[in-house]
């Protein structure tokens, strides 16, 4: 059977057998471990996985793929799909033992930034991620304070994980070949929070604030919350932006002004 990948769930499919490889290298599953992918496709990564762990678990949104996938020979291993969307999915649900997830996969690019935040929610069931991203994006997540790059998504999946770009995946290792260039991403969970947030959902509202209008000054995005009293028992500079802001700034400056 030829499948036709479909724009719409964002398919575009890994055909370069050395990259497959590479990735997996990168990935390094074990059996025993609660292995978790999101948007298997045909396999390209799903099938020589389960060759070597015997036992996978995997999301997919496209029903007409999870009939393919599960038409796979079982010999291979124990291959359980849910057939569901991966922005509602919730994860604790998969957690049945005292093993953290890994979760890896070829993300569909057009839902990657929702995908990412709802998966901040699950952090401290997840032992680490693996992802196939567009490069802008893995950028984004990486960045570091001052630089164009840095946003809410820098700041909220630091403030969670440790992040590190691995390497780039060119276009024309998928089918059919994305407009963008891809890298693989790779975001480890703090165990241990380094920072102490005294209210999360403020701190996330103080965030998502100060980069609504990144072009304006903190001051300004800010001047609901903050008065020019406080302003000045800040001692912060009026002039701030929120790219310069540290990840330890934001905790810091939300714990103050929660009080
Ligand atoms: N991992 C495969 C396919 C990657 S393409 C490979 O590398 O070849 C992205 C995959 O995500 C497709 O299989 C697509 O159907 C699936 N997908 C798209 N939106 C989804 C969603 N909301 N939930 C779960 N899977 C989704």
């Amino acid at each position: 059977m030829t499948f036709i990948p479909r724009k719409r769930f964002s398919q575009h499919f890994l055909r370069d057998k050395e990259m497959v490889h590479r990735i997996i290298t990168a990935l390094d599953p074990k059996p025993h471990e609660h292995l978790v992918e999101i948007g298997p496709g045909q396999g390209a990564l799903t099938f020589p996985i389960l060759e070597n762990t015997h036992e996978l678990e995997a999301i997919e949104l496209d029903r007409e793929l999870v009939a393919l996938l599960q038409a796979h020979d079982k010999k291979i291993g124990n291959l359980q799909i849910h057939s569901a969307d991966v922005l509602t999915f919730n994860f604790a649900d998969l957690k049945q033992d005292e093993r953290l997830l890994r979760i890896f996969g070829n993300l569909p690019y057009n839902i990657s930034t929702p995908l990412i935040f709802h998966l901040l929610s699950f952090t401290s069931i997840i032992a680490d991620m693996l992802f196939m991203l567009q490069k802008e994006v893995a950028w984004r997540l990486a960045a570091r304070v001052n630089t164009k790059q840095y946003g809410r998504m820098s700041v909220m999946v630091q403030y969670h994980c440790h992040v590190e770009v691995l390497f780039d995946v060119p276009a024309d290792a998928f089918y059919p070949v994305p407009q963008v260039c891809s890298s693989i991403v790779r975001l480890v969970p703090h165990r241990q929070a380094p920072y102490f947030v005294k209210d999360y959902a403020f701190f996330a509202k103080i965030v998502k604030l100060a980069f609504g209008q990144r072009r304006k000054t903190l001051r300004n995005s800010l001047k609901d919350l903050i008065d020019d009293d406080c302003w000045m028992r800040f001692q912060l500079s009026s002039g701030l932006r929120p790219e310069n802001l540290t990840v330890k700034d934001f905790v810091e400056f939300s714990n103050q002004l929660g009080q």
